[in-house]
This record gives C-alpha cells, sequence and structure tokens, in this order.
C-alpha cells in the first residue's frame, strides 16, 4: 500500500479484524457476521469489521440511556468544552484521516481533508453554540404571568450515514447533538466502516477522559439490518438519516409508524442554469467541479445544465474540452482530478445510466466508457461523460450517483426555472449570471424550490455555517448551521403564574 496508508491506519487503530459495536472506549464483541472493507483505488482489502447483532445492539442502546441521564445535566457550555476538545483531536489526526477517508472511499486526498476539516469546523461552530441555545420569551396576555420557552435534550439519537461522507456527515449531526446534551449511536454506511471505527476511537477517549460514562457515543456497524434496528426503536426519539431516497422513504416510514422524529437527508438532482449573461469562465468551472468532482458522488453534485440557447453551444465546446484534460488516476495522487467510483455496483449503474440515456434518445457530447489496465486495477474507474438530453426523460429525473453530466437547452428564464424545478428532487441548484434581474428572480418564492441556492457559484458543497438540506424527496431535513441544532432539543413551553390571581382561561368562572 502506498502513499504511508499502512502507517495511517495504524495509527487510527485500525486492525485486520475489527470489532463494530462500541460504547466510547468499551468495544463489544457480538456475534454480527464480519464484513470488509476495500479500497476502490486499488482493489486491496483494508479489513474485516464485526457487525453488530441484536444483543450488541441491546447493549448499546442500554448503556446510550444510562450515559443521557447524566450527559444532559452537564452545563451546555461545559458539553461544549468537550466537543473542542474533540476539534482539536480532529485537527491532530487531520492528515490520517483524511488519507483514510479518501482511500476507503476514493475521494480525492484534498477533498478528504477538506471533509475532515468540515468536522474540525462544525465542532467550532458547537462550541459556540453550546452557549446560544436560545429560547423565546413572550409576553403573557394575562397579568402577572410571564412566559418562555426553553429547550431540552431529546434523548439518544441515532445517525445513518451514507458511504460519500463517511465521516463529516456523522459529525455535523454528532457535535451539535452532544452539545444540546444528547447522546448518539452512529451506524456508518457498511461501504465505509473503517473511518467510523476511526472516529470512534479519536472520540471515545475524550469522553472517558473527563470521566464521562460510556455511551454519549456509541457505534454500531452492519447493513440496512441494523438501520432498521435504529428506525424501529422507540427508544430513539430521533433518527438522523442520509442516503438515498428509496432508504429514506423507508426509514421515515418506520419512525413515523411510532411517531418518532426523522430527519432525512437524501439524492439530489442538482442543476445549474448558464444564462446569456453569465461570466462563462466562471460557469464552465463551477459546472466542471460540480460534475466531475468526487467522481460525481455528492449529493450536491452537479447532474444537469440548463443553458441558454445563445450560449449553448460554446458551453458545449469548451466543456468537452475541460474534459479532455481531465486526468483520472488514484485519489491519493494530487495530480489527479477524478478518482474512482465506490465500488463495481456503482460502475454497473453507471454503464446502465448511461445505456439507458441513449435509449431515451439523448446525444453524446463526451464518452463515457470504465477505464482498465495499470492503475486501474479496482475496476472502478469510470470517464465522466456529458449527454445533451431532455428534462423530462425518465433517466435525468432520476439521481445516477456517478460523473453523467446532462445538457439542456432554453429559451427564457422562466422555463429555466420550470425544469431546474421539474424533478423530484430539491437539494441544490445555482444560477450562473450577472444580471440583477434573473439573480433575484431565481431567488425568489417563484424561482428555485431547492433546500440550497446560489448566484455564481455551482451546486456543489456547502458551508458549515448555513443549514443545509432539501425539499420533496430530498426529505426536507436540515443539519449542520443557522437553527438546524433545534431538531435535536424538544421545546418546552413554561408559564408562570407570579400573581395571587388564577384567571382562568375563555374568561370561564367557577364560583367555589
Ligand atoms: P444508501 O441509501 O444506500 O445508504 C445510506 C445508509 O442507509 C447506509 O448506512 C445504509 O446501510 C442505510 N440503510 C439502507 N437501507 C436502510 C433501511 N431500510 N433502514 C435503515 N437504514 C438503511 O446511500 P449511499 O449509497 O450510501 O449514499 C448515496 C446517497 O446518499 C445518494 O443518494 C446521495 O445523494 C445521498 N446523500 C445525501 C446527502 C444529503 O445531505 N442530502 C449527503 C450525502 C449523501
Amino acid at each position: 500500500k502506498e502513499f504511508g496508508i499502512a502507517q495511517s491506519l495504524e495509527r487510527l487503530g485500525i486492525k485486520s479484524e475489527n470489532l463494530g459495536t462500541s460504547t466510547g472506549t468499551r468495544w463489544i464483541d457480538s456475534e454480527g457476521q464480519s464484513f470488509s472493507s476495500s479500497s476502490p483505488a486499488d482493489g486491496e482489502l483494508i479489513g474485516s469489521v464485526q457487525a453488530t447483532d441484536k444483543d450488541g445492539y441491546e447493549r448499546v442502546i442500554s448503556q446510550a440511556q444510562i450515559a443521557f441521564e447524566s450527559w444532559r445535566l452537564v452545563p451546555a457550555p461545559q458539553r461544549g468544552e468537550i466537543v473542542r476538545e474533540i476539534g482539536n483531536a480532529l485537527r491532530e489526526v487531520k492528515e490520517d484521516l483524511g488519507k483514510l477517508v479518501s482511500y476507503e472511499m476514493g475521494k480525492s486526498y484534498q477533498e478528504g481533508l477538506g471533509e475532515v476539516q468540515e468536522m474540525i469546523d462544525i465542532c467550532d461552530f458547537a462550541v459556540g453554540l453550546s452557549r446560544q441555545l436560545y429560547g423565546l420569551t413572550m409576553h403573557s396576555e394575562r397579568p402577572g404571568h410571564r412566559m418562555y420557552e426553553q429547550w431540552h435534550a431529546l434523548g439518544v439519537v441515532g445517525i445513518i450515514s451514507a458511504f460519500n461522507f463517511p465521516v463529516a456527515v456523522w459529525s455535523w449531526n454528532s457535535a451539535l447533538a452532544w452539545v444540546c446534551g444528547d447522546v448518539c449511536v452512529w451506524k456508518p454506511s457498511e461501504k465505509a466502516p473503517m473511518s467510523g471505527i476511526a472516529c470512534q476511537h479519536i472520540v471515545g477517549k475524550i469522553f472517558a477522559k473527563h470521566g464521562l460514562p460510556e455511551g454519549i457515543s456509541c457505534l454500531v456497524n452492519g447493513d440496512y439490518k441494523v438501520g432498521e434496528m435504529l428506525s424501529n426503536d422507540s427508544r430513539v426519539p430521533l433518527v438522523s438519516a442520509t442516503g438515498s431516497t428509496r432508504m429514506g422513504k423507508l426509514v421515515g416510514e418506520a419512525v413515523g409508524r411510532r411517531l418518532g422524529r426523522s430527519l432525512l437527508e437524501l439524492g439530489g438532482n442538482n442543476a445549474i442554469i448558464i444564462t446569456p449573461d453569465a461570466d462563462l469562465d466562471m460557469a464552465i468551472r463551477g459546472a466542471l467541479f460540480g460534475a466531475v468532482g468526487t467522481a460525481g458522488q455528492r449529493c450536491t453534485s452537479t447532474r444537469r445544465l440548463i443553458i441558454h440557447s445563445k450560449v449553448f453551444d460554446e458551453v458545449k465546446k469548451r466543456l468537452a474540452l475541460a474534459y479532455s484534460k481531465l486526468v483520472i488516476g488514484n485519489p491519493l495522487d494530487e495530480s489527479n482530478h477524478v478518482g474512482p467510483l465506490i465500488d463495481k455496483d456503482a460502475v454497473d449503474m453507471y454503464q446502465n445510466a448511461i445505456k439507458k440515456a441513449e435509449s431515451e434518445g439523448a446525444i453524446k457530447v463526451v464518452e463515457g466508457g470504465v477505464l482498465s489496465g495499470e492503475g486501474y486495477e479496482s475496476g472502478c474507474y469510470v470517464k465522466p461523460c456529458i449527454y445533451e438530453a431532455e428534462n423530462h426523460f425518465e433517466i435525468v429525473q432520476h439521481e445516477t450517483f456517478a460523473p453523467i453530466l446532462y445538457l439542456i437547452k432554453y429559451e427564457d428564464l422562466n422555463e429555466a426555472i420550470a425544469l431546474q424545478n421539474g424533478v423530484p428532487q430539491g437539494l441544490s441548484s445555482a444560477i450562473m449570471t450577472t444580471n440583477m434581474r434573473e439573480a433575484e428572480a431565481f431567488l425568489s418564492v417563484a424561482g428555485s424550490d431547492c433546500g440550497i441556492a446560489n448566484v455564481n457559484i455551482g451546486t456543489s458543497g456547502a458551508e458549515i455555517g448555513g443549514a443545509f438540506g432539501g425539499e420533496k424527496e430530498t426529505g426536507g431535513g436540515r443539519e449542520s448551521g443557522s437553527d438546524a441544532w433545534k431538531a435535536y432539543m424538544r421545546r418546552q413551553t413554561n408559564t408562570i403564574n407570579y400573581s395571587s390571581e388564577l384567571p382562568l382561561a375563555q374568561g370561564i368562572k367557577f364560583d367555589i
């Protein structure tokens, strides 16, 4: 293994065989079947992980419930201090963890580092938040009464995460949940379990160092069956699930059946509108990065370009030229632009999507294909491709988690906005224009229907300071910044009567 991977794995506590169930520093030998994780970069085995069985899950949840009893009583700013230490510990392991994320998931090393930086940033955000869990006060309509609301910790938060952000999504949830006084049980993607195990080693130690109980940060591992344990468990008041819309519908239904709360962060089908007034240099850069970054495996990846007919041919030509210069290869080698897809199933999905697009009449602009030969032994490397297509094609309506970009032509802005909104998903959107009227129309209530709408920035990525998430089949959840923390707490409205009267509601009088 090149690029110092072996040393990074060792420093992160990853062995060839790993337990997958933990309440902090304690690792539980449950009887679940082991599964393996291999790198899409070189096809090599990273190691195996023991899945969590029913018994192991029960032990985790009961320990989490015990921990919640005391963790919720720790003053929020002190909880923030613990999260500050977690952020500092992440700073120390940034290179190793970034490398593991890159190696296990296939995103570039630079993106792996960026993902760990997001974890550090959300810890900083959460530290500040720990002193700002504000409620409102209201003026009571009754004399001698005071009304206010306060936010209390919720309990055990279940976190189900996707493979493509194997560590950041967990931290967006857990850093906030911890300062809110909750305890967390995380089920990482079965496609990137080592990243989860590494995080648990980092964080578990910090809670233990402060004499805090086991159970504040818990880890379970395995496939959807372990995820189902969380979504069906009424001891878990909130399940935050990130992944496909298919998964979100199942989790949302299961949690809804027991009237629990779910926070869903699901698939996107993100478009950039390029108007005749766009700065085309910026538009091309934004589109290129959005479409091929992380090999098209971001929930915010650009999947559709909605281009005005006046600039359509020029954009097409310049994009094709830019694509011809892309270097595809090992994500740990910083001279490469595009790494592999997560696994061979993803490669099959990519190939099927291309076939489907062609059968629906899409016109090839840049040819795709699976790469083979030296450096591509894992079988997971594909060529980013471009098709001219129509928005109503079934394949265009669908999120294919791969670097396939569809070009769609429009004539007027209202049509472009209708096309942009004309998909089942509603995560990220962008307009490239220097025309203020176009930009404001796009951001208006009659404009983009997405959770994220940008002007002169592509669709891909987001800053942790804003609330992150989307509408429609993207699930409606919001994570990370702004007031997303409220999802992790319960609101209580309090009325205090400091008068010597007890006025009854609606002027009702009891003469007793
Ligand atoms: P996936 O849906 O296959 O799996 C995601 C997680 O859900 C995994 O941990 C999996 O084990 C679990 N899971 C699957 N079925 C389940 C069930 N029935 N009950 C409980 N848990 C279940 O998704 P993936 O392939 O890992 O990730 C790619 C998808 O994630 C894309 O659609 C992408 O857009 C989406 N995503 C969304 C966001 C966002 O913030 N909106 C962020 C990252 C990824």
